[in-house]
């Protein structure tokens, strides 16, 4: 496709507008960060959520109450994952949107990227269509791949603006604010599941193993391709 001029020049200005935004919010509490998110895009903001926890949907809600969630149903999601999506929506005040997905079974054992391809990445694409910008829970310390992860960035693959409000938190503080609000976090959490995904690519670690080492244990894969 070729980008008219207006467009060109619409996605350099919005492109320069999250740079200016990642500088100015480097430091910034994730509640200020959403909060000119929501000030800035409106309804055409929109919350990921691999419903680990409430805190990312909890910290949005705060700022833009019935804000959109977008969770993704790749159909190998843990049952208490489906059962905690649930939950989070009676209890916050957000609208999750349930996005299916359309492709075969059991890709995941033979080609996880292509697997992750049509069940997350096409999806959650799509889900994003109507959106200019949208929230992820990505945080720096997860993994190296995420170690330069923006506070606010801009997302070349989707042509739309990215916020990371708590890329700068730690598993501790993440943690601790689910504590002070009194959040629930996915029961799998409870068992050893520190990065939770699809039920065939997800094991519990060990305790001081990396964090996502459960996630696509036995293949040279770490991401699912969501956050390029
Ligand atoms: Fe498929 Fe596994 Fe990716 Fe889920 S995490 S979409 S089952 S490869």
């Amino acid at each position: 496709m070729t980008l008219g001029a207006t467009a060109v020049y619409a996605t350099a200005a919005t492109r320069e507008l999250a740079q200016a935004a990642d500088r100015a919010f480097a430091d910034a509490h994730p509640l200020e960060v959403l909060a000119w998110a929501a000030r800035t895009f409106g309804s055409r903001l929109a919350v990921a959520s691999s419903m680990a926890d409430e805190v990312v949907a909890h910290l949005a809600a705060t700022v833009a109450p019935g804000v959109d969630v977008l969770f993704l149903d790749t159909g190998y999601h843990f049952p208490q994952t489906l059962q905690f999506r649930r939950e989070v929506a009676q209890r916050l005040d957000v609208s999750v949107v349930e996005q299916d997905a359309l492709y075969g079974k059991d890709l995941f054992a033979r080609d996880p990227d292509a697997c992750c391809t049509v069940r997350k990445v096409f999806p959650l694409n799509a889900a994003l269509e109507p959106y200019d910008a949208w929230v992820s829970g990505v945080r720096r310390d997860e993994s190296a791949g995420r170690a330069a992860s923006p506070v606010v960035g801009w997302d070349a693959a989707r042509g739309m603006v990215k916020v990371n409000p708590i890329a700068t938190w730690s598993q501790d503080q993440v943690d601790q604010y689910a504590a002070q609000h009194g959040l629930r976090v996915n029961p799998l959490r409870e068992l050893g599941f520190a990065s939770i995904g699809c039920a065939p690519c997800t094991r519990a670690v060990a305790p001081g193993e990396d964090p996502r080492a459960g996630r696509w244990s036995g293949f040279a894969k770490t991401e699912c391709g969501l956050h390029p």
